[in-house]
């Protein structure tokens, strides 16, 4: 089932999507994937998709991202598989959701787009076990983890390329029934189809990345693990929209826009 944060009729609101039509839930996207009677939404309005406002699913604490974590996308850039994950985060401040502006910093010449599948924590997780490692997943959204190429590059680390604001479109919802080892994940540039790959091809699966994630640092409910991106990634420019898209939860829509407050 599809869960989603939106604003209709000037509030925020939580609901669920059932035959694309929108309806609201009384408990947050995490708490809502706890069973409940569908009876009781027999007397809620049902608002069309193109009525309401989507927001980012959830307000993570953090977001838990993995550098070169598709077997093809090393063999295109001629690197060895790595060994162990390799971790990096982006603030929570980064977030923006589905429809809404990418904004091309100044600072940068070369901004990229890297679709990837997201997993949305669903309670706190310390040392977990790999064969447990599902128990603490709520479900999965589509996250695009856009970058300032040429600082990461300049700077020798991660943190001013990956963290600008509107650097980290998330939605445009969560789905909770999703076997996440074997998802199409592809992403598009004004229509052309820019990467093509599946997750199956994930060097480290979720369960690895969670049991690996959670000996590190505790993670909260709604904390988000964004789990690498395919081959073909490149660059955006102003005026471009692009669309990250899992197969089996949806396509994230996002326009790159100019900075123009700076
Ligand atoms: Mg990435």
């Amino acid at each position: 089932m599809k869960f989603l944060r939106y604003t209709a009729d000037n509030r925020e609101k939580n609901g669920i999507l059932i035959n694309g039509g929108v309806i609201e839930v009384d408990h947050s996207v995490i708490e809502a994937t706890y069973p409940f009677d569908i009876e009781d939404l027999q007397e809620k309005k049902v608002y069309a998709l193109d009525e309401v406002k989507i927001l980012p699913p959830v307000s993570p604490s953090k977001i838990i991202c993995v550098g070169l974590n598709y077997r093809d996308h090393a063999e295109e850039l001629n690197m060895e598989l790595p060994k162990e994950p390799i971790l990096f985060l982006k603030p929570a401040t980064s977030i923006i959701g589905h429809g809404d502006e990418i904004i091309y910093p100044p600072q940068s010449n070369q901004v990229d787009y890297e679709a990837e599948m997201a997993v949305i924590v669903s309670k706190k997780a310390k040392n977990v076990q790999i064969v447990d490692a599902l128990d603490y997943v709520a479900g999965y959204t589509v996250l695009n983890d856009v970058t300032a190429r040429d600082l990461q590059q300049r700077d020798g680390q991660w943190t001013r390329a990956k963290s600008f604001d509107t650097f980290c479109p998330l939605g445009p919802w969560m789905e909770n029934d999703l076997d996440p080892s074997n998802q199409n994940i592809s992403l598009m540039v004004n229509g052309q189809v820019r990467q093509d790959s599946n997750t199956k091809n994930m060097i480290f699966t979720v369960e690895e990345l969670m049991s690996f994630i959670s000996h590190i640092m505790t993670l909260n409910p709604g904390d988000i693990i964004a789990t690498g991106t395919p081959p073909g990634v490149g660059h955006l420019s102003v005026g471009d929209v692009v669309e990250a898209s899992v197969e089996g939860i949806g396509v994230l829509k996002n326009k790159i826009e100019k900075n123009l407050l700076f």
